[in-house]
């Protein structure tokens, strides 16, 4: 792996001209001729432009998407074709990895070396679907001998993948692989703010042979192009991942026509630091630039509120201080760097705004607390302490560096401090009994549940959440159920 200021070849071509759309196998603008800038959020200096895009193209690509559907181009192909594909889609990520680990550090901002190992966990992605075409099994039903019934699972047809800023590429991948590899058409909707590799992978698809019209990328502002996936009759299922506000808006514009949805949201995930955790082994993995200021703690399952037991509370919290001193925040292009800046500009002052309100509500600055100097979107990594319950950075989803503490006596208190949100999408528990860690399993109302560990994810391991962190699962068998509906099939004998 290089870390390089030196643009590769093919992402100084992005970077020259306006970013078209991609219908069928054409790059097309807008019809209504706008543009959206996009900026470097490390500088504030706009790179390059994207096609903003609406409901004319949302029409466009839905019919592209049906009859690519219904031609049965792709939903037919032999199952073993359709896994070559998808494999060659995944190779295809991987020997691309220069570009577009670049493409996402100057779209997002985050560290080129987490760009790069988002953009090989793409790869791999693609590539555990990629042997799902083949192991799609339906049932034979015991109805008795003198009838045969038997099941198999269709695709649903044209899914609208609505995806997020955060992990651009590696969400790409989650609305897109697991929707081909059930047979469904699929148009992408990245995030206006980082849709550049989106649209690269979009062009990948169609280098490796994936027939054209099966994935296809609209670019644009949620409220018109997205919207209009949302609404449009031709459009089957959501797969949605965003804020929960978003999230129930779309719920909302979709149950008109019963659309299937499907909606990862937010998250205000709780650690609980138990006594007899190895306080050094906690420390170490949650505030690490992997942990908790993971993407500068823009990820949807961060650990926002760290639930630790009296007796070891301060101990806890100058060790944390401690540790995430050590990490550098600064250009994402720079080798040492752990935490680049936020996304965006509105972003910036979504969180500096949640740093009044902490302020405003009484709680301890700890480390950091401000927007660092100089030029780009950077917050410092923040450190809070007193933070209390009813508080509302204790309740909302801040999507930045800010963390806060809260003391616990009891496990019954911890479990109830830990569910005490509108949210459920993770959580972690530390402590040295294993018994303990697996006792709590049950009573946290999360989606995933870390023991002695923190944001490990896998392929092939359901993700999502519960509560108003939304519903269905990505990952794993379970994203193809999602993706398919299943067929009863009775024939007399
Ligand atoms: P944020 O507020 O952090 O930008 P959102 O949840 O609003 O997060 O955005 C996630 C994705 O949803 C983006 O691709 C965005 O364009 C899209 N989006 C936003 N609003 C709507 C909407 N009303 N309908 C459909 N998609 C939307």
């Amino acid at each position: 792996m290089t870390t390089t200021e030196t643009i590769p070849a093919s992402a100084r071509d992005v970077l020259r001209v306006t970013q078209r759309m991609l219908i069928g196998d054409e790059w097309v603008s807008a019809a209504s001729g706008e543009n959206i800038a996009v900026v470097d959020p490390a500088t504030e200096l706009e790179i390059t432009s994207l096609a903003s895009g609406g409901a004319q193209e949302v029409d466009r690509a839905v019919r592209v998407a049906r009859a690519a559907f219904d031609s049965g181009v792709w939903r037919k192909m032999p199952p073993a074709g359709q896994s070559r594909l998808m494999n060659r889609l995944a190779d295809a990520i991987d020997a691309d990895v220069d570009s577009l680990a670049y493409l996402e550090t100057v779209d997002s901002g985050k560290p080129y070396a987490l760009a790069y190992q988002e953009v090989l966990q793409a790869a791999e992605f693609v590539r555990y679907y990629a042997g799902w075409p083949t192991k799609i099994y339906g049932t034979v039903n015991p109805v008795g001998s003198e009838v045969l019934s038997y099941t198999k699972r269709e695709p649903i047809g044209v899914v609208a993948g609505i995806a997020p800023w955060n992990c651009p590429l590696i969400n790409a991948a989650y609305k897109v692989a697991p929707a081909i590899a059930c047979g469904n058409s699929v148009i992408l909707k990245p995030a206006e703010q980082t849709s550049l590799t989106s649209l690269r992978f979009g062009q990948l698809c169609l280098d490796v042979g994936i027939p054209a019209g099966v994935v296809q990328v609209l670019t644009g502002f949620g409220e018109t192009v997205g919207d209009a996936l949302v609404v449009h009759p031709g459009v089957d299922k959501i797969a949605f991942t965003g804020s929960t506000e978003t999230g129930r808006l779309i719920a909302r514009r979709g149950a008109d026509r019963l659309k299937k949805i499907s909606l990862e949201l937010g998250g205000k995930s709780a650690a609980i630091i138990c006594n007899d955790a190895d306080l050094a082994a906690a420390v170490d993995v949650l505030f690490s630039a992997y942990g908790v200021w993971y993407n500068s703690g823009q990820i949807c399952v961060q650990t926002a509120r760290l639930l630790v037991q009296r007796e070891i509370h301060d101990e806890f919290a100058a060790a944390v201080v401690e540790r995430s001193r050590t990490l550098r925040q600064g250009s994402p292009f720079a080798a040492d760097t752990d935490l680049g800046p936020l996304v965006s500009g509105d972003q910036l002052d979504r969180v500096l705004g949640y740093l009044e309100v902490a302020e405003a509500e009484g709680t301890e600055v700890m480390l950091g607390g401000r927007r660092a100097p100089g030029a780009g979107y950077f917050v410092e990594p923040t450190v809070l302490c007193g933070m209390r319950p009813e508080m509302r950075i204790a309740n909302e989803e801040i999507f930045g560096p800010v963390v806060g503490l809260m003391p616990f006596d009891t496990i019954d208190e911890a479990v109830s401090l830990a569910n005490g949100t509108e949210f459920g999408l993770a959580a972690s528990v530390w402590t040295g009994n294993i018994k303990l860690g697996h006792s709590l399993v049950d009573r946290l109302q999360a989606g995933v549940v870390w023991i002695n560990t923190f944001a490990d994810t896998d392929s092939s391991v359901a993700f999502g959440g519960t509560k108003q962190s939304g519903y269905g699962r990505e990952c794993g068998e379970e994203s193809i159920h999602t993706y398919t509906q299943t067929k009863s099939v009775y024939c007399r004998l």
